[in-house]
């Protein structure tokens, strides 16, 4: 069971990354969607300074080891601001939660409390621009010593600007999918910026390629072949933390279009009278709230330690389609000037298209949750214990 931080405790530190998320970020929004870039010398120091970075690393390794169901309302409310920054402290806090229940006790002595003060960061390369996703990966990584050699390429990998190391997922043998920590600056690892993205701008995504990368042996996490395991139990939680940020940017859109609804005056009436644009925020309304429920629901039960393979998914899955359909509608609240960068609702509505991609398309969401389903899982249902 995880209570994470004492109510006291965690009523202060959150109090104190909104304040650094409203007064010091957010006001670096248009110079971020201006230049494409986060200004990491600003940010990087306000983010250590209020402890976004170690938010869910457990204590013993020097961060505040907020339970999940903690640690959610903080993620969303980054992404009410610049997305970039919110896909920033998302990759490296979910891969050093990742790294705190998967890697061995060496491994996160040596990681986890740098990370937990933003001095180290573990990004995570997955993806690959010649293969698909799983026991596809090209990527090899063969033992020499007490070395493994890797070879080949990811590409849009987060963080890979700044990360100190990468969690690389490389096929062993044939059909042995293994997880290796692999440095920075491992002789034979370059690393190149993508072009610039749709929407969570100024983070770079970048392209690595292994030539005869020579990494120690005791990066290995687990056992080789473990790989796809570790790759789902991070994936797992790290979904829940996708939906979370759709949660946050669903809310500040309704938010916005609640307030705008009562300023924008046509025919001497708001718009917030007529019943078009009424039924526009209830439906939007709908959206957050049940996402809202579903989340308290999953990080619950993650937090009384259950897995939760199916509802990871269709939390994920759910999330993206109601930030999806309540973007479009904060849009048509706010009619033509809504598409102008007037009010952040143009940029709300492009930074939530990364939650279709981040953690998996809807293709690997819907091929979870039914084989879990097909597999007989069931809810554990809150429902069940009410008294009949
Ligand atoms: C801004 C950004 C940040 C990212 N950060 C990271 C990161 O830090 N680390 C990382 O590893 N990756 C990262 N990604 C990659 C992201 O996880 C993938 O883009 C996403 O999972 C889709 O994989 P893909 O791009 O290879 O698409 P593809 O696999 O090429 O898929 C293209 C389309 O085909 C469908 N498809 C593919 N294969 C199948 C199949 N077998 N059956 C049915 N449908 C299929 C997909 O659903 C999709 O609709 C990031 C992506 C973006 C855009």
């Amino acid at each position: 069971m995880s209570i994470g931080l004492p109510a006291e405790e965690y009523g202060k530190l959150r109090q104190r990354v909104f304040t650094t998320i409203w007064n010091e970020l957010d006001p670096l929004e248009k110079q971020i969607e201006d230049t494409e870039k986060i200004p990491y010398d600003v940010v990087m120091p306000a983010l250590r300074e209020c402890g976004a970075f170690g938010l869910i690393v457990p204590r013993e390794y020097g961060g505040s080891g907020l339970s999940i169901s903690q640690y959610l309302p903080i993620l969303a409310e980054f992404a009410k601001i610049q997305g970039g920054i919110r896909a920033l402290i998302h990759v490296h806090n979910s891969f050093a939660h990742a790294l705190s229940e998967i890697g061995n006790e060496q491994q996160k002595q040596s990681i986890l409390p740098g990370a937990a003060v933003g001095e180290k960061s573990l990004a995570f390369a997955l993806t690959e621009p010649g293969n698909g996703t799983g026991m596809d990966l090209s990527t090899s990584a063969r033992r020499d010593g007490s070395d493994y050699v890797i070879n080949g390429r990811k590409w849009l990998i987060t963080n890979s600007d700044f990360a100190s190391h990468f969690l690389v997922l490389a096929k062993t043998a044939e059909k042995e999918v293994s997880a290796i920590i692999v440095e920075r600056d491992a002789p034979g690892l370059t690393i190149k910026p993508l072009p610039e993205t749709m929407g969570c701008k100024g983070g770079q995504h970048g392209e690595l390629t292994f030539t005869d990368v020579r990494a120690p042996a005791t990066g290995l996490v687990g056992a080789e072949g473990e790989g796809i395991d570790h790759l789902e139990r991070a994936l797992e939680i790290s979904r829940v933390f996708i939906a979370a940020s759709s949660l946050g940017t669903a809310t500040y859109a309704l938010d916005l279009s609640l307030k705008y609804a009562k300023e924008r005056v046509t025919f001497n009436k708001p718009i917030a009278e007529r019943q078009a644009i009424q039924r526009y925020l209830a439906e939007m309304a709908t959206d957050v709230y049940a996402l809202r429920g579903m989340l308290a629901d999953v990080a619950g039960k993650w937090d009384r330690e259950r897995r939760v393979p199916a509802e990871s998914s269709l939390v994920k899955q759910f999330g993206l389609e109601a930030v999806g359909r309540v973007t479009d509608r904060a849009l048509l609240v706010h009619g033509g000037i809504g598409y102008t960068r007037k009010y952040p609702i143009e940029r709300l509505y492009r930074d939530a298209r990364l939650n279709w991609l981040e953690e998996g398309p809807p293709t690997i969401q819907y091929m979870v949750a039914a084989r879990e389903l097909l597999a007989g899982y069931q809810f554990d249902d809150a429902f069940d214990a009410v008294p009949q």
